[in-house]
């Protein structure tokens, strides 16, 4: 059951430079061989990919999975399904679980969760600080004996520059990357959106480029004295961009990932959808080539458009496109942050911050950078799949002979619309719901089996 032959398909696989028609034969779980009429036992299932993209599986290392204690929002089988409809084949899942997963035991619960009621690969990762307080080191050793692949605080961030220093230190001498959610306390305060037009006009709290940008500057100087990989999480701001560049120049071990609402929406957003669509949302459809019907609408302050960090400026969404496609940014994610509808439905000030993405990441991510010429097709599946693969030693994203068998077969063109009652996460705190949207998954396969077509 854990074979197939995918046929005539553009196959990309950044990891060996392989763009080209080819066919793809998937035997007992493993990638056997890629090439053009390919020969497969007579019992081996055949699919015809014609016209669409077939990548190695891809993967989406910044998720939240809810799993263990806030089961409300998501869970290890809604969250899994969620990702294989959106064409992911492996997830990485944070840690500010209840309990936090900074001990050993909360590891090994996902880990059998994942197994058997997950749809797809679940990597964990673990706590820098227990309890993810950023007051005393999680066991980073025993966490690291017990499977995790990096170590992150995510949701919070450590202020205590000596603690992440000491952390670093640890997570190199494992060989643990360190992610970290960029965010500065004293300067964020308790901001809801981005400091600058929109939040003053709204009367809402700002939260500052500089609360993301400070820290960002914190792990370039902590990765240059420790050596360890340091990785900066969902990047909103230019100056962090430009911070990231000029450090990678220099060789520094730092990296950093961008998330599709970041480099799609701004603050304008949270204004509601006339002043959006009227403004820096102007040539967002136009420029994809698929023209909607009509555009979708939503209200001012709806809580469907708050996260962490914020929207931001159409200068700094402007900014991360220019970081992703120029290479700076390496790595395509979702910060998939599911919260039930009781905790979204109340003033903005008191919702909570994140929003879902696994199903509709794939479909942004080209519109921007695609659709739109900024990106080749190679480049950009390689932010979803070498990319992340590299940065966590993970022995995936890849079509190489021998290699697991996870594939993604999308189509790049098709358009579609995304429905609020045809998600597979638990949650509905979507911005994207009623949206045009170009590209989709057309069949999610792990371990050759197809797990959503
Ligand atoms: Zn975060």
């Amino acid at each position: 059951m854990n074979s197939l032959l995918l046929t005539g398909g553009r196959v990309v696989d950044p990891a060996n430079a392989i763009d080209a028609i080819a066919d793809v034969l998937l035997l007992d779980g493993k990638i056997s061989a890629v090439g053009k009429d390919l020969p497969a036992p007579a019992e081996v299932e055949r699919f015809d990919v014609r016209g669409k993209i077939v990548a190695p599986g891809l993967i989406d290392l910044h998720t939240h999975l809810r799993e263990p204690g806030q089961t409300a929002k998501e869970c290890i089988a809604t969250g899994t399904a969620a990702a294989a409809r959106g064409g992911f084949t492996s997830i990485v899942c944070m840690p500010n679980t209840s309990p936090a997963i900074d001990n050993a035991g909360t590891v090994a619960l996902i880990h059998e969760r994942a197994k058997t009621e997950g749809v797809v690969n679940v990597f964990v990762t673990g706590a820098i600080s227990k309890g993810i307080a950023g007051e005393e080191l999680a066991p980073i050793g025993g966490l690291k004996k017990a499977g995790v692949i990096a170590i992150t605080d995510d949701g919070h961030c450590v202020q205590n520059n000596d603690l992440m220093r000491r952390a670093c230190e640890y997570a190199k001498m494992f060989g643990l990357p360190v992610m970290d959610h960029c965010q500065d306390y004293s300067l964020v305060t308790d901001g809801v959106m981005h400091e600058g037009y929109w939040n003053v006009a709204l009367g809402l709290r700002g939260w500052p480029a500089a609360g993301e940008e400070m820290i960002v500057a914190r792990n370039i100087l902590l990765a240059e004295l420790t050596g360890a990989k340091i990785h900066c999480q969902h990047l909103s701001a230019a100056g962090s961009v430009a911070l990231i560049r000029e450090a990678k120049k220099r060789g520094v071990s730092i990296s950093g990932e961008a998330c599709p609402h970041h480099f799609t929406l701004t603050d304008a957003a949270v204004a509601g959808s006339e002043k959006f669509w009227s403004g820096d949302g102007q040539d967002l459809h136009a420029a994809g080539g698929a023209q909607p019907a009509s555009l979708p609408a939503w209200p001012a302050y709806d809580t469907n458009f708050k996260m962490n960090p914020p929207l931001r400026s159409a200068a700094d969404r402007e900014a991360i496109l220019a970081g992703l496609a120029d290479g700076t940014i390496e790595i395509l994610c979702s910060d998939h942050a599911p919260h039930c509808d009781y905790e979204k439905e109340v003033e903005f000030d008191y919702a909570p911050f994140g929003i879902t993405g696994l199903e509709t990441e794939l479909a942004l991510s080209l519109m921007q950078l695609v659709h739109t010429r900024r990106l080749s097709l190679v480049d950009f599946v390689a932010k979803y799949t070498v990319n992340p693969a590299r940065l966590l030693n993970l022995n995936k994203g890849t079509l190489t002979v021998g290699a697991d068998a996870d594939v993604t077969v999308f189509d790049p063109g098709q358009t579609w619309v995304f429905e609020r009652a045809a998600s597979a996460s638990k949650s509905r705190n979507s911005p994207f719901f009623g949206w045009q949207l170009q590209g989709r998954a057309v069949a999610t396969i792990v371990g050759g089996k197809r797990v959503y077509f």
